[in-house]
């Protein structure tokens, strides 16, 4: 496995896998690698002649008193996991080498920003965008995989990219998570002692949505009252929304209809987890 730390041989790289005829696989990441990252990379080099995985974390989708200094790094650990995984290329850059002193754009969509999460981290999803959209132009990559996981990230960069004409195919791929369900994350680690029970609450809230729309339930508000009451109020736990809205434009709904998304992101002491799953209102037919 090859590391490429500057955008020049990023794009040569390209370039020459390009004229080899070779169909590029990009899975961009901040690193810490996990389960969910690894099922990204198998995917993409079961699809691809070749993969990248970019390794940056981005200080442009960080806010001011967010976790940018402390998010979890580990290089050497995270070159050995994806060489394993027969990745072709890490693209770790510096910092300076994506964001130059006199470095400007900003790529927006302020319809899906501004909700959800958008409303507790407002520059966050155009910091996604504005990265994603210089790594598609660096790796020029015909496939891009990403994780439904970060469901909003998700239709950001498919929005992106069909509005902005980029020639690339997003991927979004199922949550992997751990045994009893908590979805992973690498700002799983900042959990400590009982933390660990108050995180798995929020796959409990998204089953309990579940299990009531298929006993019928179609209300938003009492779908929602259920998830609250099994997250619960516990110390150190503070719930930042939930959510029951339409799965492509995130607008929140009052019933569920044909299909629903369940969002939700609650702070359980040092770490702000998300999770969601869709919720399907079964069509009767007798
Ligand atoms: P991150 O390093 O957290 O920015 O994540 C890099 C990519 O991995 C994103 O597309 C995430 O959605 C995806 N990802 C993170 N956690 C999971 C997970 N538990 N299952 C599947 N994909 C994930």
């Amino acid at each position: 496995m090859e590391q490429i730390h500057s955008v020049f041989g990023m794009q040569s790289y390209s370039l020459a896998a390009k004229r080899a005829g070779k169909k590029l696989g990009l899975v961009p990441t901040m690193g810490k690698f996990h389960e969910g990252h690894l099922s990204l990379m198998r995917k993409a080099r079961e699809d691809c002649d070749a993969t990248v995985v970019s390794l940056f974390v981005n200080p442009a989708q960080f806010s001011p008193g967010e976790d940018y200094a402390n998010y979890p790094r580990d290089h050497e650990g995270d070159r050995v996991l994806a060489e394993k995984e027969g990745v072709d290329v890490l693209f770790c850059p510096p910092a300076e080498e994506i964001y130059p002193p006199d470095f400007q754009a900003k790529v927006s969509l302020p319809g899906l920003e501004n909700k959800l999460c958008g409303l507790h981290r407002p520059i966050h999803f155009s910091g996604v965008a504005t990265v994603v959209l210089k790594l598609f132009n660096i790796v020029r990559p015909d496939r891009a995989y990403f994780g439904e996981k970060d469901y909003q990230q998700l239709l950001v960069i498919k929005r992106l990219v069909k509005d902005l004409n980029v020639d690339t195919e997003v991927i979004g791929l199922p949550t992997v998570r751990e045994p009893d369900g908590l979805a992973m994350s690498s700002r799983n680690e900042y959990l400590r002692g009982d933390e660990r029970d108050s995180a798995r609450s929020l796959f409990q809230a998204l089953q309990s949505a579940r299990n009531l729309v298929a006993s019928g339930e179609r209300n938003a508000a009492r779908i929602k009252e259920k998830m609250r009451e099994t997250i619960g109020e516990k110390p150190g736990t503070e719930i930042q929304y939930i959510s029951i809205c339409h799965p492509e434009t995130l607008e929140d709904m009052e019933e569920v209809k044909e299909t629903a998304l369940a969002a939700l992101a609650v702070r359980v002491g040092k770490a702000r987890l998300i999770d969601n799953c869709i919720l399907s209102a079964q069509v009767q037919s007798d």
